[in-house]
């Protein structure tokens, strides 16, 4: 199987727009490029009295429309580019939410797995000493991602503060609740995800209330799971896999105690009442809604020709090769694209950044509703473009961005 960069993918992704909406070279060669990137060495004292030095990573992609906005990861397979390519993937991401924010990511490579909470901790904190100076409110903002959550934003935020010696909780989202969260934002990535299937499906005329497959169940997968039933009003989760395993029922699995099983045993597999199958697999059942919420390039051409679901919901970033994007697309299966699909989270990490910076905070039901009314938004314009440029809704979401950012950096004078 061909190996990936990601970062080469999104540069041919970027590249694709570009031309459909004929920009001009300068304007090209910026979109390229990180505009700012940062990387630097961790030191960590661990349990075991020994000090271990992790390499981590900041890069601001654009800055046009907004301060960078996008999370951090902690994986053993990081490198410089996985985060270049996640950096230029949040700049379309904020764009077509129309969201005005600009993108980057951040990383550390490490094994998090087999890190105690107090080497996580010291991790957290040593990776805000090296940024403090580059993040901030109007400068740049991190979230969680993969392997990170609320207690990582905790600690960071906390080690920003003390920097700073001033409260400014809008340094980072995703907090926990009590110090400066918002309602809302666990589940924001899953229900903006099933908000666009729902769209999707409206404008395909495809049923909703049909089998479903989700693969990760981390916290995206698992509220997916939960919010594909009670947004759509029904559905079938019949498998579900995460990285030990794989989980499959005819009769359809029950969301909710599967979550449970999965926080209790850390793991789907096992689960009562289900059989278990083989993770690859999973990716080629007979479902009609399929949810790649994992890691990147899970659906390759090595399985593209035997996917069977008719819309394919990128929760995670990048789980689609570009070999196989093509092939989905010969196939007329419609898949809705990570920078639309995932657009949720950042969205509430948006709301989460105004409601502390006026230090008032909204009602749930407030969050839902507006980002109901972004993402809708968001699937339509994704919509238009595909019938404009009369191309695939990846592009047509690529085109979108690219377009709303290339504006900005023209109407700034940058290019
Ligand atoms: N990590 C999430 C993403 O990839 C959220 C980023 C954020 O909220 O800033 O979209």
């Amino acid at each position: 199987m061909t190996s990936y960069n990601s970062f080469h993918v999104t540069q041919r992704q970027v590249l694709e727009a570009a031309r459909l909406l004929h920009l001009d070279a300068a304007t090209i060669d910026l979109l390229l490029w990180p505009q700012r990137e940062f990387s630097f060495t961790i030191p960590v004292r661990m349990d075991d009295g020994t000090t271990k030095i992790f390499h981590g990573y900041r890069m601001q992609y654009n800055t046009a429309r907004g301060p960078a906005k996008g999370g951090i990861r902690f994986h053993p397979e990081e490198t410089a580019d996985t985060i270049r390519a996640l950096a230029s993937w949040m700049t379309w991401k904020t764009a077509v939410a129309d969201l005005p924010l600009g993108g980057g990511k951040g990383g550390v490579v490490c094994e998090p797995k087999s890190m105690s909470q107090r080497e996580l901790e010291s991790l957290s904190r040593g990776y805000i000493r090296a940024v403090a100076e580059y993040i901030g409110v109007d400068k740049d903002v991190p979230a969680p991602d993969v392997y990170t959550n609320p207690q990582t934003m905790a600690w960071m935020m906390d080690e920003y503060e003390t920097i700073t010696h001033r409260h400014q909780p809008g340094v980072l989202t995703d907090k926990p609740l009590q110090i400066g969260g918002t309602e809302g934002r666990r589940s924001a990535t899953a229900r903006g995800g099933v908000i666009a299937v729902r769209e999707a499906c409206r404008a395909l005329g495809v049923d909703p209330r049909s089998r479903v497959a989700i693969q990760g169940f981390g916290n995206a997968g698992q509220r997916a799971a939960l919010l594909h039933q009670e947004l759509l009003g029904g559905g079938k989760i019949v498998a579900v896999s995460d990285s030990r395993g794989a989980v499959y029922s005819a009769k359809g699995l029950n969301a909710k105690n599967l979550v449970t099983h999965k926080l209790t045993t850390g793991s789907v597999t096992g689960f009562p009442e289900s059989e278990p199958i083989r993770q690859d697999d999973l990716l080629e059942l007979d479902v009609d809604i399929l949810y790649p919420a994992a890691l990147e390039n899970a659906i390759s051409e090595v399985n593209a020709e035997r996917i069977k679901a008719r819309i394919i919901c990128e929760l995670a970033n990048g789980p689609t090769t570009p070999e196989a994007d093509l092939i989905l697309h010969r196939r007329g299966i419609h898949v809705i694209p990570d920078i639309l699909a995932s657009a949720g989270g950042v969205t509430v990490s948006y709301f989460e950044m105004v409601q502390d910076r006026y230090s008032y905070f909204w009602a749930e039901s407030l969050v839902h509703e507006r980002l109901d009314a972004q993402l809708t938004r968001a699937s339509h314009s994704v919509q238009q473009a595909m019938q404009e440029k009369g191309t695939h809704p990846r592009l047509a979401a690529m085109v979108v961005g690219v377009a709303r950012v290339a504006e900005a950096c023209k109407l700034r004078g940058w290019v």
